[in-house]
């Protein structure tokens, strides 16, 4: 009996912060990467535009400890809808007109930038004159124009896989039905009976008791759900489930780290967890009713009775369980009919008349005494 302990809802992660990232845009004007938190381009010096796009430079840093407990503070800055001034989060007025920034533009923050890696970067050829730069130069060692980049591929944010899910349920669907329909065909055919008049040729019954003893039993389970007066025999940790929330025996299981825009030129870096935890998984001993021997009787009179054992005092009588058999004749075939209804064998007096319900196999499915 494997039993589960406790479920968690089944996609539910943990995100982990692992830091931040300062991002990058390109000024519309020039082509010039800028890093995210300036706020004018460092080429031709034109505004960071209200639709910025923040992306991942090709050379990627970790920024922990205070430094990024700064940067985890700042709020996504305000575009003011008048000028196109960049903000600060709190200010309520734009610093370059005065307009009231209630209307203004706060920049967008949450989007998946794309997977976060600090692995080694090549160097990236000029555009202009085709010398190769560090990843992370913003200008051209060579010519001194500046380095466009180009769109890094698709960030790792995976889409769950539903293709073609809906399409096998029809056909699940299709086929029960279809099935159903032969099962309702053939059952048709079968179930067909006819009526037959009979009388009953003999009668018997067969009584049947269990007789059960307290015998120690071997038994496993989670440790938390061990039953009082249980001996234990040896326990091993095994996975019991998983939490989205971190546990005292856990495996941790973390996915690729990846980008996420805070909208204020910076991104953290977070990584989905979740947690397989593990829990005591025990054999044990325990006193419990065990069946240790079937007694039965049988006759071909119409009072059945069962089995009396001598009980000492470990043991008790388990399930009961009676058959009872009637012999019928009827046009010249012998027909026998087995039920476990008591009243019905007690009228089942031989020489009696019967209706029989036989069916197409030329099984007796039903009896009636005849009156
Ligand atoms: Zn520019
Ligand atoms: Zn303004
Ligand atoms: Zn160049």
């Amino acid at each position: 009996m494997n039993k589960v302990i406790k479920k968690t809802g089944v996609g539910i992660v943990a995100r982990k912060s692992l830091g931040y990232t300062q991002l990058e845009w390109t000024c519309p004007r020039c082509g010039t990467r800028n890093p995210g938190a300036e706020k004018v381009c460092l080429s031709c010096g034109g505004p960071q535009p209200e639709d910025v796009k923040f992306e991942q430079p090709l050379e990627q840093e970790l920024i922990s400890g205070e430094e990024a407990q700064q940067i985890a503070a700042r709020k996504p800055d305000i575009h003011c809808g008048f000028c196109g001034t960049r903000n600060p989060a709190e200010a309520e007025t734009c610093r370059q007109c005065g307009a009231d920034l209630k209307e203004g533009v706060q920049r967008k923050a949450g989007e998946v930038v794309g997977a976060f890696s600090t692995a080694a970067v090549e160097d990236v050829a000029c555009p202009a004159c085709g010398s190769p730069n560090p990843a992370a130069a913003r200008y051209c060692r060579t010519c001194g124009s500046p380095l466009t980049k180009t769109p890094p591929p698709a960030p790792a944010a995976a889409a769950p896989k539903t293709r073609s899910r809906s399409a096998m349920l029809v056909i699940a669907a299709v086929l029960i039905v279809a099935i159903l329909g032969c099962l309702l065909v053939i059952g048709g055919v079968f179930n067909r009976t006819s009526e037959v008049v009979g009388t009953v040729e003999s009668a018997g019954w067969q009584t049947r008791l269990v007789l059960e003893a307290l015998q120690p039993v071997e038994r496993a389970d989670w440790r938390e759900n061990l039953p009082g007066g249980a001996q234990v025999l040896g326990c091993e940790y095994r996975f019991a489930f998983t939490s989205d929330e971190p546990q005292p025996v856990a495996t941790e299981v973390c996915g690729t780290p990846y980008t996420v825009d805070q909208g204020t030129g910076f991104g953290e870096v977070v990584q989905d967890c979740v947690y397989q935890v593990y829990a005591e998984y025990c054999r044990y001993s325990i006193l419990d009713w065990t069946e240790v021997d079937t007694l039965t009787l049988s006759g071909s009179d119409s009072n059945p009775v069962f089995p009396q054992p001598q009980l000492s005092s470990d043991q008790r009588i388990g399930s009961r369980q009676a058959v009872y058999q009637i012999v019928f004749r009827a046009d010249g075939e012998t027909y026998t009919y087995e039920t476990s209804d008591e009243s019905l064998f007690r009228q089942a007096q031989p020489g009696s008349r019967w209706i029989l319900d036989v069916n197409s196999r030329g099984r007796v499915v039903r009896v009636q005494p005849s009156r």
